[in-house]
C-alpha cells in the first residue's frame, strides 16, 4: 500500500508536460521539477528548452528507449541514497508511448513511491474534441510497422464497438487511413494535427474520403476512429458474410480475404462460394 502524502520515502514523481504549447504545464508540474534533486528526461535538449523556459535549473539524467535498462541501477541507487527525482519526456504523459513503463515498474518493485503529477497527453486532447463517442474508447498506439501485423491488429477490431485512438507520425499517415480503410471498412474518423500549436487542425471525414485527401507531412497526428456501428455475424454463411464486410466498405477483393481469415480457409475457396452461391 502506497500512502503518497502520508509516509516520506524517496519518490520517482511521473511528470506530464506539454505537448506542444510550452504555457501547458501545472503549476504542481513546476513545483516538483523545482524541487527534486534530478530529473530523467527523455531528450536533455528537448526538456531544456522548457525547463529554461521556466527558469528550472535542475540536473537532468538522459533516460531513453535505448538506455533505460542501463540507467536503471543508476535510478535505484538514487533513490537508496534518499534523492526525489522526476520522469519527463520529450512531450505529454511519460509512459504513453514514450519511455517509462520499465523505470517505473522497477521503482515500485524496489518500495519506492512513484506519484503521479497529470498534465498534457494527446490521447485525451484529441479525443475530447474529436466529436466521436468519447467513451469507451481504446488507445491502441502507434500501429506495428510490417504490413502484416498491422493487419492481425486491426482484424482484432472490426467488430468492436468502442471508439479506437491511435499516434501517427505524419510521414506515415497516409499509409496508416489506407490500411485502417482496408482492414476496417469506412467509418467515421477524425485526423487531429499539432494540437495545442499554432497549425492545430482539426479534420472530421470518413476513412474513404480520407484516403482521398493529401495529407500534411509536417506535424503530428492523433488518429481517431469511429468503432463499428454494427457487429458482424461471423456465423453468416461464406457469400452473406462476403456482402456484409462489403456493406461495411470493404471492396469486394478485401471483404473476400478478411473472410479467409475469419473462417481460416483459403481465399479460393471463398472466392469460389462467393461467385457460385452470391
Ligand atoms: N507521451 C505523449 C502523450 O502523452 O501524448 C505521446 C508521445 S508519442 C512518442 C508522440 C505521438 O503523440 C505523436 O506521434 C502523435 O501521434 C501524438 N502527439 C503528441 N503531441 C501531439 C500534438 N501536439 N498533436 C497531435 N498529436 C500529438
Amino acid at each position: 500500500m502506497q500512502k503518497s502524502f502520508k509516509e516520506i520515502k524517496p519518490t520517482l514523481y511521473v511528470v506530464s508536460t506539454p505537448i506542444g504549447n510550452l504555457k501547458d504545464i501545472t503549476l504542481r508540474a513546476l513545483e516538483v521539477l523545482k524541487e527534486v534533486d534530478f530529473i530523467l528526461a527523455e531528450d536533455t535538449r528537448t526538456s531544456g528548452v522548457l525547463l529554461s523556459h521556466y527558469e528550472i535549473k535542475k540536473p537532468m539524467i538522459s533516460y531513453h528507449e535505448f538506455n533505460k535498462n542501463f540507467k536503471e541501477d543508476q535510478i535505484i541507487k538514487l533513490l537508496d541514497e534518499g534523492k526525489n527525482l522526476a520522469l519527463i519526456s520529450d512531450a505529454g504523459t511519460p509512459g504513453i508511448s514514450d519511455p517509462g513503463y520499465e523505470i517505473i515498474l522497477k521503482v515500485i518493485d524496489k518500495g519506492y513511491h512513484t506519484v503521479s503529477i497529470p498534465g498534457a497527453s494527446a490521447i485525451l486532447s484529441a479525443l475530447v474534441v474529436s466529436g466521436l463517442i468519447i467513451q469507451p474508447f481504446t488507445f491502441i498506439g502507434f500501429l506495428p510497422r510490417k504490413v502484416s501485423e498491422v493487419k492481425a491488429l486491426l482484424k482484432d477490431y472490426i467488430n468492436r464497438k468502442e471508439t479506437l485512438v491511435i499516434y501517427e507520425s505524419p510521414l506515415r499517415v497516409e499509409k496508416t487511413i489506407q490500411s485502417l480503410y482496408e482492414h476496417l471498412g469506412d467509418r467515421k474518423v477524425v485526423l487531429a494535427r499539432e494540437l495545442t500549436k499554432t497549425f492545430e487542425t482539426i479534420i472530421r471525414t470518413t476513412l474513404k474520403e480520407a484516403t482521398t485527401l493529401e495529407h500534411n507531412t509536417k506535424g503530428e497526428y492523433v488518429i481517431i476512429i469511429e468503432g463499428a456501428t454494427k457487429a458482424l455475424d461471423l456465423s453468416l454463411s461464406i457469400p452473406k458474410l462476403v456482402k456484409q464486410y462489403i456493406k461495411e466498405g470493404l471492396s469486394e477483393k478485401d471483404a473476400m480475404k478478411a473472410v479467409a481469415k475469419d473462417r481460416n480457409i483459403p481465399k479460393n475457396d471463398v472466392y469460389k462460394a462467393f461467385k457460385i452461391e452470391g
